[in-house]
């Protein structure tokens, strides 16, 4: 699955629109999207950020313990900086893994321009950001003046988190481990973003908390943001992983908030997330579930010469839920991600670079849990291949499709896939999986 890291540039997507609407109503007028303010003086920005600096501090219950530089950029300096970034955190070989893996489960189309697209929607209404090397909030000087402030509520509470908890730790995360970075990155975005929604909320002498849970919710299940159209123009996953440090993320803070207040949202940093299913379940956080640890064989003897293994990574259950729901129901996409317990996925390429398998492998807390998400992948794949008739028994299916073969296998707790795979080589890859290690 992709996932960007986000947090830096602060996309501030969906839920600043419908942080606005929470905190303005009943007032229903909002300034219309074309009233832009003009631009900011750097001089303006660095008056604003000591006042909103102050009432963050205050409302967040952490001291600042330095001064915050900060600045007015233009659309061609924050689109310099985004793209600068961007390559510095992913080489070309990286993302075109990356991209490869998204049309190996068939969340992309084929011929996407991938990195044009992530430039794209990394910098549309970009509202801000703080760079944690630089310690340095850079505000988007295009935005309308209603939206600055809330804009420097969000990013100067990365500015204390960075202060108190150190945001750069995160910044080189192990590969292969994006399922708990997503986690992480859940936790920042999430906790400046309920700040923000408490900010807005303060004048009117109410907080974050007093939201209801039900409203939260429709907050998540909203998958597009309102006027952005390359975000509403994106694959669905793309989108989605996009947004789930902000949505998600936020229900999660409101939780911690609800449960321990601020103080629970500081004491999150030296107690960690794990994974994207301590996002989505709080109650599991709270009882420190811990993903359990998968480690795919090596395929590379069974593929044959020239094949060589360009990506591994975790799901989660995040990135499988949106695998799902490319293809069947929400409801059905939720139920079946539900109950996983760990998992590795691996994308092999020939040398050709003109085929790849992936393969990958689930665990589950139940055996009826690895049936329920065996099913609904054999839905999926049906769904995705609807030309296609599985060879089946009870615990396999096998997909002849055009791609290659797909294969789905549940044998206990745990359920394995390849997908792409050749013909001829199948069962040698499939036992091969089956030798990798579970811990
Ligand atoms: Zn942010």
């Amino acid at each position: 699955m992709s996932k960007r890291n986000a947090w830096k540039l602060s996309l501030l997507i969906t839920l600043l629109s419908s942080a606005l609407l929470i905190a303005q109503a009943p007032r229903s007028a909002t300034t219309p999207r074309s009233e832009k303010s003009k631009a900011m003086t750097t001089a303006e920005v660095e008056k604003m950020t000591a006042e909103v600096l102050t009432q963050v501090s205050e409302i967040r219950g952490l001291k600042l313990l330095h001064p915050v530089k900060s600045g007015a950029k233009s659309r061609a300096e924050i689109e310099q900086m985004v793209i600068k970034n961007f390559d510095e955190e992913t080489t070309p070989a990286e993302l075109d893994a990356e991209y490869k893996t998204l049309l190996a489960f068939g969340l992309a189309p084929k011929g996407f321009k991938y990195r044009d697209f992530l430039i794209k929607l990394l910098t549309e209404q970009i509202a801000g950001f703080y760079d944690p090397k630089k310690k340095e909030f850079n505000l988007a000087d295009w935005n309308p003046l209603e939206l600055q402030k809330t804009v420097m509520a969000h990013e100067l509470t990365h500015a204390l988190q960075d202060q108190h908890f150190d945001l750069t730790r995160f910044d080189k995360w192990p590969k292969g481990d994006s399922d708990r970075e997503s986690a992480i990155h859940a936790l920042i975005e999430g906790d400046a973003t309920a700040l923000m929604i408490d900010y807005l909320m303060k004048p009117m002498g109410r907080s974050v908390t007093q939201i209801p849970k039900t409203l939260l919710d429709q907050m998540n299940a909203q998958t597009s943001a309102p006027g952005m159209d390359v975000i509403n123009s994106a694959p669905n996953a793309i989108r989605e992983s996009l947004i789930f440090p902000y949505s998600y993320g936020m229900g999660f803070a409101y939780q911690l908030l609800k449960d321990k207040g601020w103080e629970g949202v500081s004491q999150a940093y030296s107690n960690l997330p794990q994974s994207s299913e301590q996002i989505l379940h709080y109650e599991k956080y709270a009882a420190k579930e811990m993903p359990i640890k998968i480690e795919l064989a090596d395929l590379s003897g069974p593929l044959s010469k020239g094949w060589k293994r360009v990506k591994f990574d975790i799901n989660g259950e995040f990135g499988y839920y949106l695998a799902l729901v490319e293809y069947i129901s929400k409801d059905a996409a939720r139920k079946a991600s539900e109950g996983w317990g760990g998992d590795q996925f691996a994308l092999y390429e020939n040398a050709t670079q003109t085929k790849t398998t992936l393969a990958h492998l689930s665990v589950w807390d139940t055996e009826a849990d690895a049936e329920e998400f065996f099913s609904a992948y054999n839905e999926r794949t049906a769904k995705r291949y609807p030309q296609v008739k599985p060879n089946s028994t009870a615990k396999q299916f096998v997909y002849t499709t055009p791609d290659g073969v797909t294969l789905i296998e549940a044998r206990g707790k745990n359920v394995l896939v390849l997908e792409g795979a050749a013909a001829a080589g199948v069962k040698a890859v499939a036992a091969k999986c089956w030798e990798s290690k579970i811990s």
